[in-house]
């Protein structure tokens, strides 16, 4: 008996033990809403979902330019819930179309007007993950950043939870009833793929897992199942984590000298320096293999026929 217990505490404090950490961001808030909620009615259910799965605080990119009256309510209700509210541009230009001045004139402008909510931190997330497709705007975005004292809030978690949605609003509004058990399953399974998928070639490439932060988007899926999505991450060992802890990781100080024009998020990016080319960006990124998956796991579609 005594043995056994030795053991366990052994692996305990072997790396074993420690369990896997993530924080959970969401993008372009206040993002359109006229689907299956109303954009007040996502932001309560979204709070909702958050406080009753104990996450403490996460971290809303918020896009400037959407800043009317419904979108200020929204942003004020997640800062006031303890969410933090930072910097995703003012209208989410393409930094791959835009000249360096005009991208930060963009950046400023959207720090001016989303300094008034209270849960505002001095993080960036780059609309698209583009960071500068040449090494002038690339640098030059580096020291904006710097001289304005913001950190690049990066995300190491990539997929493509934006298609999601956007196939489940279609759905519906085709009048098509959507089963939410299914679409639940659905979203928990793909998101868990990519999720494995990234902290896979993170352990091969750091050789450990590190605290990772996962993009999602400001939607009605999300609203729906980030809970289950946490369950699941928790059932499976994850622990959630403040994203202020996540960017306290030691690759929040990776700087890639590489030109990116496709950035597949910061795990991706330290593969590419170490010579991985391929699979930078995992098989769920991809709209044609999702709508595939929906069409037979959500629609049942292979049955129908
Ligand atoms: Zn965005």
């Amino acid at each position: 008996m005594k043995l056994y217990l030795l053991l366990i505490l052994q692996l305990c404090i072997s790396p074993l033990c420690e369990s896997k950490q993530i924080a959970i961001t969401f993008d372009d808030s206040p993002r359109k809403a006229e689907g299956y909620f109303s954009g007040p009615n996502r932001a309560e259910r979204l709070i909702k979902e958050l406080k009753s799965h104990e996450i403490e605080q996460v971290a809303f990119f918020s896009n400037s330019n959407k800043l009317n009256a419904e979108g200020i309510q929204r942003l004020q209700a997640y800062s006031r819930a303890g969410h933090i509210i930072a910097n995703h541009t003012h209208n989410h230009p393409d930094f791959n179309k835009m000249s360096l001045d005009d991208y930060v004139q963009n950046f400023l402008l959207a720090d001016s007007k989303l300094s008034q909510f209270k849960g505002f931190k001095k993080l960036f997330r780059f609309p698209f993950l583009r960071e500068g497709n040449d090494n002038k705007k690339r640098d030059g975005m580096r020291d904006a950043l710097k001289k304005h004292g913001y950190i690049n809030a990066y995300i190491t978690l990539n997929n493509y939870d934006w298609h999601i949605e956007t196939m489940f609003q279609a759905a519906i509004e085709k009048g098509v009833s959507v089963d939410l058990e299914r679409m639940r399953k659905f979203y928990v399974q793909v998101m868990m793929e990519s999720i494995e998928y990234y902290d896979e070639m993170a352990q091969a490439n750091l050789g450990r897992s590190p605290k990772h932060i996962l993009l999602l988007h400001e939607m009605d899926i999300s609203a729906l199942y980030v809970g289950d999505l946490v369950d699941e991450l928790r059932r499976k060992g994850w622990e959630i984590i403040s994203p202020g802890e996540a960017y306290t990781d030691e690759i929040a100080q990776y700087q890639s000298r590489r030109i990116f024009p496709y950035n597949p998020g910061r795990i991706g990016e330290i593969a590419r320096d170490r010579g991985q080319k391929k699979g930078l960006w995992h098989e769920t990124l991809d709209k044609k293999y999702l709508e595939k998956r929906f069409s037979e796991e959500v629609l049942n579609r292979n049955l129908e026929n």
